[in-house]
């Protein structure tokens, strides 16, 4: 899991961090156990969320619905998965994106209509969700989250109150939909997958040893329960499979204009997860060789900021054939969930976290690579941490360019006032604010090249400011609320 809670200077930084994207998982399986694959399924993408976790079954037209606040092993035990059943199930890992946390607001969420009821999970952001609301709002339909997950619900219910067959239904519905929507649905005959035009998040299709279809965010969720990858569902694409495993797909329901989220390779993923073919770590890798191509440092050691600089971290040792070692121990027990610490504990900082190898650092010139500076404190405490175990030199390397832009896609950075990269005019700046001897990022051109892929094929709007679904303005004023650090959006 790649949960990023640091403390800050007097508390710990769970809340303000920038949220991580959410985990959707789906299976359509008759006869099986399916809410306890779902359950092992949202183990593997807890990484997405670890805010709150849900799971719904369909038993023909009877849904059993469980969500609550916490971890996936925190909020279902054998007790709750045995009163799951069903022949469909769908689940979800939520990390809030719209909304605040609260029990409302988790998801999977339940929608009822005349005789018919649907449960949903989505995972991305709406960027036209006020507009769609109040447009069902005036259609007489009443609100009890404030998820845009409610919203797409409502639009299906609407849809299927103009008495359109299902497919039609669910596209009309997400036709009207602008934004980032990677999507489970599940009626008492279908599990329903959709994936906005862009595909900015991730969503594959595998199946079990059985033959029966699963629907996952991410690869990893396959592995964990068996199943084999069979594809992703493709950008733009609403898959309806019913209970004898046939699929129902026309692959450019939405249109097709794929602009993938590059962070997802960059940080969000999980290493073991693919993309087109290849793993996440190679990617990774890739970028931490590019990283290394572009700015070399001469160091006694490559270290990694554990978890996610680690391939970035092997590949820019690799390439310059430097000696990588750990250098950083993480406890992998400290979540969310962590205890408020005391005032003595709170002075350990991100020790609680993190633990230096003292013998390994002390004396000695220190290359730490990581994936990303979001806001720079974490940064800070790590060079901060490796200066006071003895270190000689910190040299700072990002398999990333400067994180400079919000995102309005299905990650919650709130406005650009939080971001380092747009606060400080220079990585001069930046450096000085972190301590570092050196500092340096992976450019824009290298980032694309390391992924071996078009540019096109992305949305970097975190780096570049250049947005591929339009934001509305009421949006960006939200986000860009510090007019002092706006500068020119070009589209
Ligand atoms: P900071 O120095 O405070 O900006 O933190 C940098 C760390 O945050 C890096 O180790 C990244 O892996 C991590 N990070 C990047 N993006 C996110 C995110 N969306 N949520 C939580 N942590 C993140």
């Amino acid at each position: 899991m790649n949960i990023k809670a640091v403390l800050s200077d007097n508390i710990i930084d769970f809340d303000t961090k920038p949220r991580d994207a959410c985990g959707v998982f789906g299976i359509v399986a008759p006869g099986e156990d399916v809410s306890r694959v779902t359950f092992f399924g949202l183990y593997a993408l807890q990484h997405r969320g670890q805010e709150s976790c849900g799971i719904a079954t369909f038993k023909d037209k009877t849904v059993s619905l469980h969500k609550d606040i916490g971890l996936v092993s925190q909020v279902f035990d054998e007790k709750v998965l045995s009163k799951l059943k069903g022949d469909i199930a769908v689940g979800h890992t939520r990390y809030s994106t719209t909304g605040a946390t609260n029990i409302q607001n988790a998801q999977p969420i339940l929608v009822q209509f005349e005789d018919q009821k649907l449960v949903i999970a989505h995972n991305g952001n709406l960027v036209n969700a006020t507009e769609l609301r109040n447009f069902l709002i005036e259609k007489g339909y009443k609100f009890e989250s404030a998820t845009d997950t409610e919203v797409m619900a409502k639009l299906v219910a609407f849809e299927l109150s103009c008495s359109k067959e299902l497919k039609i239904a669910v596209e009309d519905a997400f036709k009207r939909c602008k934004g980032a929507f990677s999507v489970v649905i599940a009626t008492s005959d279908y599990l329903i997958a959709v994936r906005d035009p862009g595909g900015v998040r991730p969503l594959c299709l595998g199946t079990t040893s059985r033959g029966q279809y699963v629907v996952a965010s991410e690869s990893c969720a396959l592995d964990i329960i068996g199943a084999d990858y069979v594809r992703e569902i493709a950008p733009g694409e609403v898959l309806l499979i019913n209970k004898e495993q046939k699929l129902v797909s026309n692959l450019s329901s939405l249109s097709f204009a794929p602009h993938h989220c590059i962070f997802e390779l960059i940080y969000f993923s999980r290493p073991d997860s693919t993309f087109r073919g290849l793993s996440i770590y190679h990617y990774r890798k890739e970028l931490g060789r590019q990283l290394a191509i572009e700015s070399p440092a001469l160091a006694d050691y490559v270290i990694t900021v554990p978890d996610s600089g680690t391939p970035a971290a092997i590949g820019y040792a690799e390439e310059l054939k430097l000696p990588y070692t750990e250098a950083l121990i993480k406890n992998r027990y400290v979540g969310r969930t962590f205890i408020q610490p005391s005032e003595m504990l709170r002075e350990l900082g991100i020790r609680l976290k993190l633990n230096p190898l003292k013998d390994i650092i002390a004396g000695k010139k220190i290359v730490v690579v990581d994936d990303s500076i979001v806001r720079g404190h974490t940064s800070r405490k790590i060079v901060k941490l490796l200066k006071d175990s003895g270190a000689k030199e910190v040299h700072m390397r990002l398999s990333s360019p400067p994180i400079k832009w919000p995102c309005f896609y299905g990650i919650d950075i709130d406005s650009r006032d939080q971001l380092i990269a747009a606060k400080k005019d220079s990585v001069k700046e930046i450096t000085k604010f972190i301590g570092a001897d050196t500092l340096e990022y992976l450019s824009h051109d290298g980032m694309i090249k390391a992924t071996g892929l078009s540019r096109n094929f992305f949305c970097t709007a975190c780096f570049s400011g250049e947005y591929p679904i339009k934001i509305p303005k009421e949006l960006e004023g939200a986000k860009f609320r510090y007019e002092k650090y706006a500068k020119v959006v070009s589209r």
